[in-house]
Formats: C-alpha cells, sequence, structure tokens
C-alpha cells in the first residue's frame, strides 16, 4: 500500500517514534505516570489512596500470532499479554475494554464461540471484566485495554533501581522464542504442547507483582527478550546491570533440545512474559522466604552496577552488550 504525499524517508523506530511524537503529550492533570513505562497511573480526584492502572496492547494477525491460530488460543494469548503489564506495575486487575477487527468470514458462531470462550477463561481466572469495546470489519486484529488499581505509591516502574541492587526473574526464559521454533510441528510431545501453552496462555505473573509492591526497587515484564526489558529499566533508573549466565533460569527441556540456541533465546527472545524485577540488597532475605514458601518463583541473575552498560558475565570474563549492536536488541518493530 501506498500513502500519498510522503516523501521515502528512513524508518523511525518505535521506541524514537513514541519518544518523538507522542511522550510530550502525555502531561495532563491527574497523570502519575505518563508515557514511559509499561502502564500508565492516574490518580482520582476524590479517592487520595487509590489509583488506577492503565495500558494498552494490540495484536496483529501474522504479526503477534500465527493466522492459523485458533480463535480460543487468539483471545487467551491477548488478554494474558495485557495482565502481564499489570503484572509488571503490581497492579490488580480489575476491568478491560476489547476492539476487535475481524474479516467478514469469522463474523460465525464457530469462531466468536471460541474466543469468547477463551477470553472468559482468562477473565473469570483474574477476576477482570469485560466493560466495553469496539467490532468493526477488517484485517484480524485486537487492541485490549486494562485497567488496573493499586495503593498510592505502591505502583512498581522501571525507575527505581540502585547501584548494588539485586536483579530477579520469575519462572524460566527463552520459551516465548522456543515455542516458535516448534509450535507447528503439531506433535504432542510433552514439551511441546508445554511450549505451545505458554505461547498462546502466558502466565501473567500477577500474584507475584502485587508481592513485590512492597519489596521491588524497580519491575518490567519481559516482553521483548531480558537484555532489551532490563535495558529499560536501565535507562529509566540510569544506572547499569551485571548478568551472571550461568544463572539464568533456562527449562531443561530446552537445554538439551536446544543447546546451540537456549542462551540467546533466555537474554533476546521475547514472548517470555517473566517479571525482571530489582530489590535492595538489604531486603534480599525477604525475596529468599518468599521462594523457599513457594509464594514466588524467583532467581537471581545479577545486580545492578553504576554506568549504562549491561554486561554479561561468564567463565571467560565479562562482556559488555553495545547497545546498538543488533544481536541481543530484542525485538522491535519497523527497524
Ligand atoms: P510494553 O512492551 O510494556 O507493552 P511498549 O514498549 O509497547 O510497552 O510501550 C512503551 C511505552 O510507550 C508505554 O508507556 C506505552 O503506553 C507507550 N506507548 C506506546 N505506543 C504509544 C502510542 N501510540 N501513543 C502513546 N503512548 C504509547
Ligand atoms: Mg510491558
Amino acid at each position: 500500500m501506498t500513502y500519498s504525499g510522503l516523501k521515502p524517508s528512513s524508518t523511525v523506530g518505535e521506541f524514537d517514534l513514541i519518544q518523538r511524537y507522542f511522550h510530550e503529550l502525555t502531561s495532563q492533570h491527574g497523570v502519575e505516570l505518563g508515557i514511559g513505562d509499561d502502564a500508565a497511573v492516574i490518580s482520582l480526584v476524590d479517592n487520595p489512596l487509590s489509583r488506577l492502572v492503565v495500558s494498552m496492547d494490540s495484536l496483529v494477525s501474522d504479526i503477534h500470532f500465527p493466522s492459523c491460530s485458533s480463535a480460543y488460543d487468539i483471545a487467551q494469548r491477548s488478554l494474558c499479554v495485557n495482565l502481564s503489564d499489570m503484572a509488571a506495575m503490581g497492579a490488580t486487575p480489575r476491568w478491560f475494554t476489547l476492539a476487535l477487527h475481524l474479516p467478514e468470514q469469522l463474523a460465525v458462531d464457530e469462531w466468536l464461540s471460541g474466543f469468547s470462550k477463551g477470553l472468559g477463561e482468562i477473565a473469570n481466572c483474574h477476576n477482570c471484566a469485560l466493560i466495553g469495546g469496539d467490532v468493526s470489519r477488517g484485517n484480524l486484529a485486537l487492541s485490549i485495554t486494562i485497567i488496573g488499581q493499586v495503593q498510592a505509591d505502591q505502583a512498581l516502574t522501571r525507575k527505581g533501581a540502585r547501584p548494588g541492587d539485586q536483579i530477579y526473574v520469575t519462572g524460566t526464559l527463552g520459551d516465548g522464542a522456543a515455542a516458535l521454533r516448534t509450535m507447528f510441528s503439531e506433535s504432542n510431545d510433552p514439551m511441546d504442547l508445554r511450549l505451545y501453552r505458554h505461547f498462546y496462555s502466558p502466565t501473567p505473573r500477577i500474584k507475584e507483582g502485587v508481592l513485590l509492591r512492597d519489596l521491588a526497587s524497580a519491575c518490567i515484564d519481559i516482553s521483548d527478550g531480558l537484555l532489551s526489558d532490563l535495558g529499560h529499566i536501565c535507562l529509566k533508573s540510569a544506572v547499569g546491570a551485571e548478568i551472571t549466565l550461568s544463572c539464568l533460569p533456562v527449562h531443561s527441556d530446552l537445554k538439551t533440545n536446544f543447546s546451540n540456541d537456549f542462551l540467546d533465546w533466555a537474554l533476546s527472545g521475547g514472548d517470555d512474559y517473566e517479571l525482571c524485577f530489582t530489590v535492595p540488597s538489604g531486603r534480599v532475605n525477604e525475596i529468599d522466604r518468599l521462594v523457599r514458601q513457594g509464594q514466588i518463583d524467583a532467581t537471581l541473575i545479577g545486580q545492578i552496577v553504576e554506568g549504562d552498560d549491561i554486561a554479561l558475565v561468564s567463565d571467560s570474563g565479562k562482556q559488555s552488550i553495545n547497545k546498538s549492536g543488533k544481536k541481543h536488541r530484542g525485538y522491535t518493530h519497523f527497524v
């Protein structure tokens, strides 16, 4: 498709685009935290103790899910990835709206009932109610706006990490990328089924986010890859980080079956929807206790340092990640 009147020029990257063209529009009364985090935090004039937390994510066919995906799976994935941003903020999800662009041939009972079932299961699981939306004809795409709540001053943000803080991730890394590799094999192998479920219904770490409200100095969900998303914490907090490669939690299936790829996937694969968070060193014993009690599945992977680089530490030494290098940049739209 061509767009009239536009001269060919270089494409603007996703994060530059937001920063250059939208960031300045965010400062309105009541916006406590605007563009630039996992969600916005809005204060309510008549309720000084509560904050609304608002986030939106769109899923487009053949970009965020294969067009052959079932309606049930598409619905589950779209709500799960939106809930993940609530988890990253330590918010309790409450309500969501849904904009659905649907090709005419999918506006049939078979597709819509599967979609509704998938959406309803995840919504019920998290006590999150669909409160409105919009339907139009078009190429298959969905946008969900999700609204949660958190008490004043309790939202977790990307800003707040300090040198000496310890870096943790929940669950395992690399599963999102591995899922893309195996998803089309139609096998009943337990590994393939686990990865399939991980891709279409990644567990939003809501419970963990709530537990971390008082404890974490910064938090983000890993949607684009650990290095890219930890990079956002470093940028917003004006710090650097050191990651110990041998500490990265990777499922044994990946280590066995994808020995050449699992490390790259854990660092930059994306679609993991785990939380990456930092904790002041004086409070790591509280995380240890939550881990021992089985309340949170988290692994210590490194520490925050002065500077602005992310370094990977292994037996062979320390390697700084060149931020402009493509290899570990994670997923971005456009360039
Ligand atoms: P996430 O990966 O956590 O969903 P994104 O990388 O999509 O976050 O977005 C980063 C920040 O930029 C968020 O605060 C988001 O609300 C904001 N943002 C993204 N697109 C737009 C847009 N079109 N207009 C305004 N803000 C945007
Ligand atoms: Mg996010």
